[in-house]
């Protein structure tokens, strides 16, 4: 193992902090799976699987059972972790400017693509390693700004030239899920069934280049641009561990365990693996409908994350009781209630809960702020 202290810059003088990598196996290695915790940095069932997960590839590496190249990133986001408000965690977004953290990375085929021209030939192989390279050399001249900037380029410094990228979030109160595109519907397959996520949304394009699009989304630019001598190379995905209370080393110690399967499978490390689930319901992203909240009030629910409900179905209530007044939340489609808001007091207009369904019903951005 071996750890890297990456400094970033600080964003005013006496100020700085730093973003912490560790490395198993030798660079160069494949696969190259790149893990990290914390991006929304109040969201702590990622960062604690990665705890458990680094314990568990020592004894692998002890046992000299790495063969690729494995990069944990527990903390990717020092900036969001110290940034407390009223004694409360931020986390999702920068207080200098609001911008959500996983959204706005570097868009690397715009970036790339020009450069790339007359340099592709007819081995895919060596495709990928000179459209990695356009990567990196693509984020060494990026334009840094702000420290948030900054941080962003850091990170994909370490995972342009990954083939797999994991983003380990939570939701509110939720079922584990993740998002993922269509580049690598077999590496879909098995995050479900090793991880034990009950539901995969999936969509090529969800707006806003979050961190897990802006590794897919340029091959996919790059193969409409220079046609099918460009292959797709990187699974990405944004792994929701359930909610943000469900935060336990009991827990974090059976995901730690799933993801060593994955990673085993992978050919990552050698070593006995069997997948211990069934593969996650695949439903589009544009299939999973938000619920609004009609009035303010106190949010109680009759159901729970996970629950399979019917369009129009009762799954709880907003009470205004100065008003003596009580409104029903409806199921907005018919699928898995995979994610309710944690808090028990809403705004009107709020969005209280998804549903995924089969049937895409929406358009355009697809991801929540
Ligand atoms: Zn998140």
């Amino acid at each position: 193992m071996r750890t890297e202290t990456v400094p970033l810059s600080g964003p005013s003088p006496g100020t700085t902090r730093t973003l912490t990598r560790h490395h198993w196996g030798q660079e160069g290695a494949r696969p190259k799976i790149y893990l990290q915790g914390g991006l929304h940095a109040d969201e702590m069932p990622g960062p604690l699987a990665l705890y458990h997960l680094m314990q568990l590839l020592d004894l692998a590496e002890a046992e000299g059972r790495i063969v690729g190249h494995v990069v944990v990133v527990p903390l990717a986001n020092p900036i969001g972790l110290s940034e407390w408000l009223l004694h409360k965690p931020v986390g999702r977004r920068d207080l200098e400017g609001a911008h959500n953290f996983n959204r706005g990375y570097p868009d690397l085929a715009a970036l790339a693509g020009d450069g790339l021209e007359g340099q592709l030939g007819a081995d895919p192989a060596a495709n990928v390693a000179t459209i990695r390279a356009a990567f990196g050399k693509a984020l060494a001249g990026a334009k840094i700004e702000t420290e948030v900037d900054e941080l962003r380029i850091r990170l994909m410094e370490a995972t342009h030239d990954a083939d797999i990228v994991l983003d380990l979030h939570c939701d509110h109160r939720a079922v584990m899920h993740f998002y993922a595109s269509t580049a690598r519907p077999e590496i879909t397959d098995l995050l479900g069934r090793c991880t034990g996520a009950e539901l995969a949304l999936i969509e090529d394009s969800s707006g806003g280049n979050a961190f897990d699009e802006a590794h897919t989304a340029p091959w996919r630019a790059l193969r409409d641009r220079f046609g099918d001598k460009v292959p797709q190379p990187c699974f990405s995905t944004t792994l929701e561990y359930r909610g943000q209370l469900d935060v336990s080393d009991a827990v974090a110690a059976e995901d730690a365990g799933g993801l060593m399967t994955f990673l085993v499978e992978l050919g990552a490390l050698t070593g006995e693996a069997d997948p211990a689930h069934g593969p996650a319901e695949e439903m589009p992203l544009a299939g999973a409908v938000e619920f609004m909240a009609p009035i303010g009030g106190i949010v109680t629910w009759v159901t729970d994350p996970g629950d399979r409900v019917a369009e129009g179905q009762l799954l709880g209530h907003v009470t205004d009781p100065a008003a003596r007044r009580r409104e029903d939340l409806l199921a907005p489609t018919t699928g898995i209630l995979f994610r309710q808001e944690l808090w028990t007091t809403c705004l009107k207009g709020q969005g209280l809960c998804h549903v995924a369904g089969h049937e895409s019903r929406r358009q355009g951005d697809l991801l929540s702020n």
